[in-house]
């Protein structure tokens, strides 16, 4: 590919490739915009087929992080990084301090965390080389497991699209389907059932299922069916990829507001299909910004769940904002969230250092 008409196009600052000759280490580091902050965003470990496909990956994840940070009123910016290797096979120690020495060398412009393919003992062999490593459990020092801040987002987003949508201020008498309940799946069906919502759920574990099932007398069905069902509002929690042309004919939802990354199969194309059809959705990367609300408040050393608790409810108003601009401009709410996310990066770009802040 060619890297620079990419980088060209699509603005980005800085691709780093790391190759370690005694690990064999390799891997990308692509960081997208520093306007707002250093840029965070996670390391992932996958066997890509090709050095293209790993350089395309953190290309375009990078660019990701940049539009969810900004969204979520962060001081960071977009980055993200990639190691070529099989997460079952080649992960060594030593790998991920080479690796952790090469994001010391960026001083502070770019911040990893865990993302597919790594884990928290990967993260602490980084953390061996550099600080600049975040999402850490709480008893080293991080800001522990993300998923209840994540629900807890997704929470008062499905309440926004609600409210936008119908115009009711609760939850009451309302059904949701909630696709996979798992860590955060689980949490949001918790907040859901004690603000008197119906739900319907699905999972691939049927002791995961029967949980909600006991707990919160949900309804369960099984596989598919979940596309098909009576349901206000659909809240995907576990799967990219689920809206598309085989399941948006079959839905009924006036909503979709879940915590799932990359719902929509084709962000475009399936984004105007949902605007056609009357289905309002609420953009994946603004409604499950919880976990990196999380994170950010270690970042930064101010770490504070009251703080993260205000952040993360602030997710409802920037949903208002997002649907105004759709409603306003005429375009789907995917395009209104690129829109908001864009229009705080120019305007931070526009005011120009007059003092040095200490
Ligand atoms: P998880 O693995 O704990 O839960 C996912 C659940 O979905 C599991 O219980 C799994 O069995 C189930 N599942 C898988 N395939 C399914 C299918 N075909 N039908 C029904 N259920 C299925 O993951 P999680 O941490 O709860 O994250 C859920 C989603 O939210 C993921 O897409 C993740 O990328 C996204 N997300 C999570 C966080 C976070 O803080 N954990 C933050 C942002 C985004």
């Amino acid at each position: 590919m060619k890297v620079f008409d990419h980088m060209t196009e699509y603005g980005h600052e800085q691709v780093v490739l790391c190759h370690d000759k005694q690990t064999g280490l390799r891997a990308v580091i692509a960081i997208h915009n520093t306007v707002l902050g250093p840029a965070l965003g996670g390391c992932r470990v996958w066997p890509y087929a090709s050095e293209d496909e790993a350089i395309r990956d953190a290309l375009r994840l990078s660019r990701g992080m940049t539009y969810k940070n900004a969204a979520a009123g962060l001081n960071l910016g977009g980055g993200k990084a990639v190691i070529i290797g099989d997460p079952n096979k080649d992960k060594t120690e030593a790998k991920f301090r080479a690796f952790g020495q090469f994001v010391q060398s960026l001083g502070g412009r770019y911040i990893t965390a865990e993302d597919v393919g790594t884990t928290v003992e990967d993260m602490q062999n980084i953390k061996m080389e550099t600080n600049f490593v975040a999402g850490l459990p709480k008893m080293f020092g991080g800001s522990g497991d993300p998923s209840p801040f994540t629900a807890l987002g997704t929470f008062e987003g499905i309440k926004s699209s609600v409210r936008f949508k119908t115009g009711a201020e609760d939850l009451k008498n309302l059904t949701v389907a909630i696709q996979g309940v798992g860590h955060v799946g689980y949490f949001l069906a918790r907040l859901l059932h004690e603000a008197g919502a119906k739900l319907i759920v699905s999972d691939i574990y049927e002791d995961k299922v029967m949980r909600v099932v006991k707990e919160f007398g949900a309804r369960a069905v099984s596989g598919d069916e979940i596309y098909g069902v009576e349901a206000d509002v659909f809240a995907p929690c576990a799967l990219g990829a689920v809206v598309n042309d085989e399941t948006i004919p079959r839905m009924k939802y006036k909503i979709i507001a879940g915590a799932a990354n990359n719902q929509l199969l084709d962000e475009n194309r399936h984004a105007q299909k949902l605007l056609e059809k009357g289905i309002l959705y609420a953009p994946d990367y603004i409604i499950n910004a919880g976990g990196v609300i999380n994170v950010y408040f270690e970042v930064i050393n101010e770490y504070n769940e009251e703080r993260v608790t205000s952040k993360v409810k602030n997710i409802y108003t920037i949903l208002q904002e997002v649907y105004k601009i759709s409603a306003e401009e005429e375009i789907t709410t995917a395009q209104a969230a690129s829109r908001f996310a864009e229009r705080r990066i120019d305007e931070i770009a526009g005011i120009h250092q007059k003092y040095f802040k200490q």
